[in-house]
């Protein structure tokens, strides 16, 4: 008893366990006080060890949408693995204040608060259509969200309809975001803890 005792209070500090590593990546410019909240939530709630990618990397010329005057987060997803060659093997999720869109059912070019690959190791975020008329805290309390329902898509879960769940579809809208737990539900987490069970690295 002794013996284990003098082993937990001087062993090697041990890091928490982790599922995966995910690196952030700011493109163009993102509030450094959000980008700390978005670690903070990833690491609390999916239980993932976080990097941070050390300058803003440009938006690249090859995502600019001209007919609508904006991004496609698809594209960007695309390049991410050459603006952000340090994460091989790793998950990025990029961080940006742009509007960002993609093509859904039959909208060729629709806004959109974020996109991950279902599964795989991409996803970006963006504040443009979370961050109108509302508080920092609420903003805030948006980013860190969907910076983990993003996440959650490239460690292979779906849209779920657990109620209140994190993984639910925004259905066009921030509301679900807004009004429910900011958490993962047991459904989800025990999904996770099957395709990537956190584990001391
Ligand atoms: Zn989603
Ligand atoms: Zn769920």
């Amino acid at each position: 008893m002794y013996l284990l005792l003098a082993a937990l209070l001087f062993g090697p500090a041990r890091a928490d366990p982790t599922r995966a590593d995910v690196w952030l990546a700011v493109l163009d410019a993102f509030p450094a006080d959000l980008v700390d909240a978005v670690a903070d939530k990833l690491e609390s709630e999916v239980q993932v060890r976080v990097s941070r990618v050390a300058r803003p990397i440009p938006l690249p010329a090859a995502a600019w949408y001209a007919p609508r005057q904006r991004w496609r987060a698809d594209r960007l997803l695309d390049l991410l693995p050459t603006l952000v060659p340090q994460a091989a093997g790793a998950r990025v999720l990029a961080l940006t204040t742009v509007d960002i869109s993609t093509t859904k059912d039959e909208h060729p070019d629709w806004g959109i608060f974020g996109l991950g690959e279902l599964p795989g190791d991409a996803a970006v975020i963006s504040s443009f259509r979370l961050r109108k008329g509302v508080d920092a805290a609420t903003l805030r309390r948006r980013v860190v969200i969907i910076a983990a329902h993003e996440v959650g898509h490239t460690l292979g879960l779906p849209h779920c309809t657990e109620v209140g769940c994190l993984m639910l579809d925004a259905e066009g809208g921030v509301a679900n975001t807004d009004t429910g737990t900011a958490h993962l539900g047991p459904a989800c987490r025990a999904r996770l803890d099957r395709g990537f069970p956190a584990r001391e690295r």
